[in-house]
């Protein structure tokens, strides 16, 4: 069988409603689903899904596609994953196909059973550890969820792992392109975690793609991650995504360590995720934001984490998050504080976080004295960046008013300085062009309807005349030309035909039936050619010469006769339809 077919197959064999409606709050409109677009942020839907034809589309930024670029986008998928993924959940058997170079895959899959063989050894090696089970103890990890996180050991020794993996036929080179074996100063392989607690850290799809080591007493540094790898993109991966990505929908608490997350996986609080020892990245917010767009920064109570906390709200307003801080009292981090609460309190205080504005305000007058101008001007300047992104509703006039009223300054002064600071909406830049296909309305049923290969073929054999002349008739010519296969469709052209599939599916019109599209199409034809026969009827030139007005006058008859014949075919195919 062929790629295409195949790819058609598992297309018509997957609910793509079923599929986005894992991620995005669906309803059903007309033959359509919509909901809020997950590509851009949004306060009324005009993100469709046409589940019977297979793709989704964007009325705001233009975003469609189908069940495949689906997870590309949304999951980071390869096409060969993507393919692997909807086969198996249609239960189509593929051929193992070389879409990527053998020794590429080849590759992959080698560090793939590499990572896996060091997993197994690790935590296979944790109960004889009593170091690392008296670590676990002490932060409260029960043995049972030490298990189900998949929590090792790294002995130590400097070959450990190494001899272990040697043993299992994988090589040296490989463990050391892995990240699982280092170099030591004199060339040799060593194990990169030695005696150390291992943390495993998984890809979107929960698979081990490299390990995190906590050091035990004073040694440094606390934290270590094997390094990059082609499996392992730091900037790119959230410790606990894989746990949190179908449960996103109260919003995703961010905190800042391994623990954190895996206490508060414990106690059953799955929304949790980390950055692997870094800020908070553009990438990791927009790696949320295509799951939820409610975000709670839950950060240690000192001086780091109120600055990582600015940090990240600067970072996620721009992008249209919903930003809520979740405080914690000085020296508490997240995992003691939800072990001294409990999971209940736990979840009630995520569920009841402030908005970020106290937090801002409070930051931004610290400190100064509000006596001096110049202090007042600062705290302004330092707001107003972040008031820009408030809402217009009562509460945010109420607030404005009293700041204005604490810096000394007329409201119509922070209105103005906060207005300087909002990039006005229509600039924003994101926004790709929406394909803004014109098109007859006689031609629109065809192009909408053109997966269809009869009616695309009873397209190809009407007389061009018919449609040529037609808003929209380069599109049919692109499906013509290409024979339906939309492989061979420009880009430009397909977009546009997608994007009318979608609306004509909103609006959810009563499906036309072939015979009737095409009786329609030749009357347009036919009325079209009578007007222009009138036109000419009437020319000077010709109302001077009685033989061409003859011939003329034939064609209009002709053509009047055509149009009655068509309209008796119209009729009674609707006679017909109604007496089925
Ligand atoms: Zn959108």
């Amino acid at each position: 069988m062929r790629d295409r077919e195949i790819i058609q197959r598992i297309k018509d064999a997957t609910d793509l409603a079923a599929l986005v409606g894992q991620a995005v709050k669906l309803r059903r409109q007309g033959s359509a689903w919509v909901g809020l677009c997950p590509f851009h942020s949004e306060r009324s839907p005009s993100f469709q899904v046409v589940a019977d034809r297979g793709f989704y589309h964007c009325f705001g930024c233009g975003k469609h596609g189908d069940a495949f670029t689906w997870l590309m986008e949304r999951e980071g998928l390869a096409f060969p994953e993507a393919m692997e993924q909807l086969a198996q959940s249609a239960g189509i058997e593929v051929p193992r196909q070389r879409e990527r170079p053998a020794a590429e895959l080849d590759l992959e899959a080698r560090l793939r059973s590499a990572m896996d063989a060091a997993q197994a050894f690790y935590q296979g090696r944790l109960a004889g550890s009593p170091k690392a089970l008296d670590y676990l103890k002490g932060r409260g990890m029960t043995p049972a969820f030490s298990q189900e996180a998949g929590l090792g050991y790294a002995p130590d020794g400097w070959e450990a792992l190494l001899g272990h993996l040697k043993a299992q036929g994988f090589s040296p080179d490989l463990a050391e392109q892995a990240g699982l074996v280092s170099r030591s100063e004199r060339g040799n392989h060593i194990d990169f975690l030695r005696d150390r607690l291992v943390i495993p850290i998984h890809d979107a799809r929960g698979r081990v793609i490299a390990f995190g080591g906590r050091a035990f007493g004073a040694a440094q540094p606390k934290y270590l991650n094997t390094r990059e790898t082609p499996l392992f993109n730091k900037g790119g991966v959230l410790f606990g995504f894989h746990r949190a990505k179908g449960q996103l929908r109260d919003g995703a608490l961010v905190v800042e360590g391994y623990f954190d997350v895996l206490q508060l996986q414990q106690e059953g609080i799955n929304q949790v995720v980390a950055p692997l020892g870094t800020a908070l990245t553009e990438a990791h917010l927009q790696l949320i934001g295509r799951f939820t767009k409610r975000l709670i920064l839950c950060f240690d109570g000192d001086a780091a984490g109120l600055r990582a906390m600015e940090k990240g709200l600067k970072l996620a307003l721009p992008l249209g998050f919903d930003v809520r801080l979740l405080l914690l009292p000085a020296g508490e981090d997240p995992d003691t504080w939800c072990l001294a609460l409990g999971a209940e309190a736990f979840r009630e205080l995520i569920g009841k976080a402030p908005d970020w504005t106290n937090f801002i305000i409070n930051r931004a007058l610290d400190g100064k004295d509000l006596r001096r101008t110049p202090e007042r001007m600062e705290a302004l300047r330092e707001l107003a960046g972040y008031l820009a992104f408030l809402p217009a509703t009562p509460e945010q006039r109420e607030l404005f008013a009293s700041l204005a009223h604490e810096l000394r300054i007329p409201l119509s002064e922070l209105d103005k300085a906060i207005k300087a600071r909002t990039a006005p909406p229509e600039a924003a830049p994101e926004l790709p062009e929406q394909p803004r296909a014109e098109v007859d309305d006689l031609l629109r049923p065809i192009l909408v309807l053109c997966r269809d290969p009869a009616l695309l073929a009873r397209a190809a054999a009407v007389p061009p005349a018919w449609w040529e002349s037609l808003q929209g008739a380069p599109l049919l010519q692109c499906l013509l030309d290409a024979a339906g296969d939309e492989s061979l469709v420009p880009p430009e052209a397909l977009a546009q035909l997608r994007y009318l599939e979608a609306k004509w599916s909103a609006k959810d019109e009563a499906e036309l039936m072939p015979e009737q599209i095409f009786i329609k199409l030749e009357l347009g034809y036919v009325e079209r050619e009578k007007q222009a026969l009138n036109r000419q009827m009437q020319d000077p030139g010709v109302m001077v010469d009685p033989q061409l007005q003859g011939r003329l006058a034939q064609s209009l008859d002709q053509l009047l006769r055509r149009g009655r014949q068509l309209r008796v075919q119209m009729v009674e195919l609707r006679r017909n339809s109604f007496s089925r």
